[in-house]
């Protein structure tokens, strides 16, 4: 993965000295040092429902919760859930435990007042009802009220993971859901198995100028472009990627690091780890197979650009939209 989806604020870093051996206040890393934090209402990273894990193996807590024909549910196929869905709004539509179709059960929480929610991933109503659809979370995402959001994105990670991670890793048999949902064991080996969350980085580059660095991926349409963006390789720090990705992508060599912030991203299963990072040099060489162009931009270079139509950014849900808006200073369009 390179240049995707993201947003941001930048905050002010205080560099710790890099390569000096063990690290103390800070990892330090190839000459990279991590400052943070910064970044908030990230339109998938919010949430307001307690999620009750001292409750996911309380049989009867479990048992009482799903007769209560007052507990709610959302059902996901396919990473899409039912939803009611203006321009300007959207609200999860759910059923009662006793509308909800057979399939791998969660729970997702509880409110103060006692209200339980539940995930099913299992298939959608064929006939909704007026006004309510199927829709995905990046859709729908934004639109949802914090409670909503939250408990979307945790049942469709969840559902994602389900309908994927069936069989045990170790010796291949049918694993069965535990902890309401939150784990898997094999019934041969007893071996447990954790919802798997892939982490990726997304980095804003800016040179001395305060100019941003821009890509565009070899894959994606002409005009589209975002900030750097990659998967976090096996036994490396999400700092360390920064600064590879970076490097391969771009030739451009990062000091200063600062984390941002991060969004989950279950499309299928990736977390996004938002960073700022200070360019050592500015001549970009681009790695022809990932990225087809990166170029430089200034504030007024990029609005002009979108303007003129010459480039498109990341719609506002990403994590990348808000980064690149946070460095521009305001609101700027987002059109994928
Ligand atoms: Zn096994």
């Amino acid at each position: 993965m390179s240049a995707a989806s993201a947003q941001d604020d930048a905050v002010p870093a205080t560099t710790v000295p890099a390569s000096t051996g063990r690290a103390t206040t800070g990892p330090a890393s190839q000459g990279v040092t991590l400052t943070g934090p910064a970044l908030s209402g990230l339109a998938l990273a919010r949430g307001e429902v307690d999620r009750a894990a001292h409750l996911r193996a309380d049989a009867d807590w479990l048992k009482a919760a799903w007769t209560d024909p007052a507990t709610r549910v959302i059902v996901v196929e396919r990473g899409q859930a039912l939803c009611e869905l203006t321009d300007q709004h959207a609200a999860l539509a759910f059923v009662a435990p006793g509308e909800a179709p057979d399939g791998v059960r969660f729970l997702l929480g509880v409110e103060s007042d006692g209200l339980a929610y539940f995930g099913v991933a299992g298939p959608l109503p064929e006939q909704p009802g007026p006004g309510v659809r199927p829709a995905y979370l990046r859709e729908a995402g934004p639109l949802l009220s914090d409670r909503d959001a939250g408990l979307l994105t945790h049942a469709v990670a969840l559902a994602n993971w389900h309908e994927t991670f069936t069989h045990c890793p170790r010796c291949g048999s049918p694993t069965d859901p535990i902890a309401s949902g939150h784990s898997r064991k094999c019934p041969v080996d007893g071996s447990e198995h954790f919802p798997r969350v892939d982490p990726a980085m997304i980095v804003l580059v800016t040179d001395p100028a305060d100019r941003a660095l821009l890509a565009r991926n070899a894959q994606w349409p002409e005009r589209r472009v975002s900030i750097l963006a990659g998967f976090v390789e096996a036994g490396e720090s999400a700092e360390q990627a920064v600064a590879r990705e970076v490097a391969e992508e771009t030739g451009i060599t990062v000091r200063a690091v600062t984390y941002l912030g991060s969004q989950p991203w279950p499309m299928p299963q990736s977390l996004m780890l938002g960073f700022r990072a200070a360019a050592a040099n500015t001549d970009i060489n681009v790695d022809a197979d990932e990225i087809a162009e990166a170029n430089w931009y200034s504030r007024d270079e990029l609005a002009a650009a979108i303007a003129a139509g010459i480039i498109r950014l990341p719609p506002p849900v990403s994590i990348a939209h808000r980064i690149i808006e946070t460095w521009y200073g305001s609101e700027l369009p987002g059109s994928w």
